[in-house]
């Protein structure tokens, strides 16, 4: 059996079937922003590895992170031990994050920040004998990871609720934000979520969403008014906000934080993806101040949570190393010259009979097909001109690292235009 035969046997590959899997592609190095495929087939990358490797692959300054640490030591548990990694990543973070957010937990997946966020809301609001407020509300088109609760927040469609029905726990949902980002808000927009907020109050411990990118969910860009709306809504009505920047967290909507769009912050923050550069897994849960003391002043008096591998000093090393590169300021233009070239070369996309639309925000393009995409064919095509990106349902879309230089860039969107416009016919 070869390496590819016994993958096909015996493993699992993300949103795959075992049985009838799409083909794989084994990858022997990557660099820069090129993934070298077995057999010969150099691909840029277009995906960062869902959106974790914005500074490219085999980055010297990440290499040299993880070989220090791992000279030191690897791992120690994190209760009752703590260490300069963990240290010297939480300080550069908190100066990082909107405003207002003083306490770090370290988890080690963005689902798992997602499951403490929601732990750390529901929590708040018992600690305060408010064991009423127990629901969480989210916008649909959302998508915050694949872990039950998680799961039970992302959109009932795309999320195939109907598959779990009677193991997730029954949230509510607001319609998705329909003002697109650039357009006129228009104020019917935030009208459902205000209803929603004023019907369910009572029972309402905290929104989460994804600030003004919805990512896996549906790749929509939406006006950041909708986002500042929400956080009005959450202070009238006593509720805490999560924001779910896993995805747009570290400068890939052209923000920092796509927060800063509407100039909020939230209660509670999740980060992970391009937390470690896309090296290794972690992700964090940030908090406020009155939510830490609302948590820890009621009963039992502490947060009962804490993965094994909580803090875990190489993952650590190495994302202190990434913000480091993200505080040398470069990824501000690198973003910005991303997003001008793809506003010069998708929208070209529009007119091909086979798109639906285009969306660009900073270094995210979207091609929206009318019909759903052949991943295996559009896959194929895409290899054979040089791209690595993969597509999900009708979406076709592109997130390279921010070091991806224009004819690189070019390669990209060439292969997506191309690969449009085979299907014409
Ligand atoms: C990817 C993602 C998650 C889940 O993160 P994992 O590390 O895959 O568990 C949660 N929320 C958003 C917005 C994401 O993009």
């Amino acid at each position: 059996m070869n390496n590819i035969e016994f993958d096909k046997r015996h493993i699992w590959h993300p949103y795959t079937s075992a049985t009838n899997p799409l083909p794989c592609y084994e990858v022997k190095s990557a660099s820069g922003v090129t993934l070298q495929l077995d057999g010969g087939h150099a691909v840029v990358d277009g995906m960062a590895s869902w959106w974790s490797a914005i500074h490219g692959y085999n980055h010297a300054a990440l290499n040299d992170a993880a070989k220090a640490q791992i000279d030191q030591f690897s791992h120690v548990m994190f209760g009752g031990l703590t260490h300069e990694p963990a240290i010297n990543l939480c300080k550069t973070l908190l100066e990082m994050v909107p405003a207002g957010l003083e306490r770090v937990f370290l988890a080690d997946s963005g689902s798992v920040s997602v499951e403490v966020a929601m732990k750390m809301a529901l929590q708040y609001w018992a600690c305060q004998g408010r064991t009423d407020k127990h629901r969480i509300v989210s916008p649909r088109n959302g998508y915050h990871g694949d872990t039950f609760a998680a799961m039970s927040v992302c959109d009932p469609v795309n999320g195939m609720h109907s598959l779990f029905t009677n193991v997730l726990t029954k949230q509510l949902f607001a319609p998705a934000p329909q003002t697109r980002f650039g357009q006129t808000f228009s104020e019917d927009d935030i009208l459902p979520l205000e209803e929603l907020f004023a019907h369910h109050h009572h029972e309402i411990a905290a929104l989460i969403l994804e600030p003004v990118v919805q990512g896996a969910g549906g790749m929509r860009i939406y006006h950041p008014e909708y986002l500042k709306r929400a956080r009005q809504l959450c202070d009238k009505y006593d509720a805490l906000l999560i924001c779910d920047e896993i995805a747009t967290g570290f400068g890939r909507t052209g923000k920092l934080f796509a927060c800063e769009w509407a100039d909020i912050s939230p209660d509670i923050l999740c980060v992970g993806k391009a937390l470690t550069g896309g090296y290794m897994t972690l992700a964090a849960t940030l908090c406020s101040e009155d939510v830490a003391q609302g948590i820890c002043q009621g009963q039992p008096g502490v947060f009962m949570h804490g993965p094994t591998y909580m803090g875990n000093p190489l993952a650590c090393a190495v994302a202190g190393a990434s913000l480091a590169l993200i505080n040398e300021g470069h990824w501000q233009s690198q973003v910005q010259q991303i997003e001008q070239q793809l506003k010069t070369s998708l929208p070209a996309c529009a007119q091909l009979a086979s798109v639906e639309d285009v969306r660009i925000l900073g270094a995210i393009g979207v091609v929206e097909m009318k019909q759903t995409v052949n991943v295996a064919n559009a896959q194929k095509s895409f290899i054979n001109n040089g791209a690595w990106i993969r597509p999900f349902g009708k979406l076709i879309y592109i997130m390279p690292p921010y070091i991806i230089k224009p004819e690189e860039l070019q390669i990209l969107t060439d292969a997506i235009y191309t690969y449009a416009s085979s299907l014409e016919v």
